[in-house]
């Protein structure tokens, strides 16, 4: 009958949405957990320049889950941001970040500039948040070596309190990059009303670069512009020698991607810098 059958998807509805709020409270209290006994650890990936081998690096951050393993961003950043917990990991590894630049400092491996991303949701929404400018004084971190990435998204948010963050932290000397750029909404007319430092080419162009006469173009014009208004170019995503050899052709300055290495983890990182060094002071010309 019709009770029954409305009885019955009432119970399979009800079923449906106790599972899915069985397993988000199950994950918010996974990723409460993570935050609060230090299951998150951040990886730096080397950022290459492409003609006097100078190196920076992004901050990448992994979950290390007890039973799980390392778990990637792209699997959990969106459940934190449901979450609203996004903001206390970007401060997590904000803090982080922070320190490392310190050591680094501090036990002879100079100068380390590093980039960190900042979710775009409730970007500029200070409350409950970390002051980064407060934290960048207090601590005496040299702010130049932090680069702060967002995404096209969040100029496109265009509210008072965003445009205040960002002019306030460029203020105090953070670099701003804006991530995986030409994927967005691209409008060109934040470049001219707000200072950014850097335009990370987004690594759908980089993958078919030697292929698509297209890709090609669009990278080509997005250099030549990035030139004209005086922004650093990023190429992310780069694999091969010959996407390598392509983007310095064109006049890309800093070059990502696993040709130079993958992500890693910080011990391992400081190794590849050591040797990295080395071999540039050697003259060996490895860029
Ligand atoms: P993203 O900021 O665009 O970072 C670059 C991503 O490309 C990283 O993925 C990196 O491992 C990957 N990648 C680098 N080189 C290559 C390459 O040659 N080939 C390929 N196929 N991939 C490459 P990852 O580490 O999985 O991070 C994914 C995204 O998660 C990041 O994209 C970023 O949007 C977000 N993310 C990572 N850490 C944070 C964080 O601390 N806060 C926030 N809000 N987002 C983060
Ligand atoms: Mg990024
Ligand atoms: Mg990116
Ligand atoms: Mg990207």
């Amino acid at each position: 009958s019709a009770k029954d059958a409305n009885g019955g998807v009432y119970r399979r509805y009800n079923a449906e949405l106790e599972s899915t709020w069985q397993s988000r409270a199950f994950i918010l209290h996974e990723l409460e957990t993570a935050l609060a006994e230090g299951q998150f650890e951040i990886y730096y990936q080397p950022v290459i320049h492409a003609r006097n081998g100078a190196i920076s690096a992004e901050a990448l951050v992994r979950w290390r889950h007890p039973e799980r393993g390392v778990i990637s961003p792209a699997e959990f950043l969106p459940v934190a941001e449901r979450m609203g917990l996004i903001g206390k990991i970007d401060d997590f590894v904000f803090a982080q970040v922070c320190f490392q630049i310190r050591h680094w400092q501090d036990n002879g491996m100079g100068d380390i500039a590093v980039s960190i991303n900042r979710s775009a949701q409730d970007f500029g929404n200070l409350t409950g948040r970390l002051d980064w400018v407060d934290y960048i004084q207090q601590h005496e971190i040299a702010s130049h070596l932090l680069t702060l990435e967002i995404t096209e998204g969040v100029l496109l948010q265009r509210s008072t309190e965003t445009r205040n963050l960002l002019r306030h932290l460029r203020h105090f000397g953070v670099r701003i990059s804006i991530d995986d750029f030409g994927t967005g909404y691209s409008s060109l007319a934040y470049l001219k009303q707000l200072e950014v430092d850097y335009l990370k080419i987004d690594k759908s162009f980089i993958r078919d670069l030697e292929t698509d006469a297209n890709d090609k173009a669009i990278i080509e014009a997005i250099i030549v512009m990035a030139k004209r208004l005086d922004i650093g170019i990023v190429a992310e995503g780069v694999e091969t020698e010959s996407q390598l050899r392509l983007l310095t052709e064109l006049g890309c300055d800093w070059i990502q991607g696993f040709y130079y290495a993958r992500p890693m983890a910080c011990p391992d990182f400081e190794q590849f810098v050591r040797d990295w060094r080395k071999n540039v002071s050697l003259g060996k010309h490895i860029f």
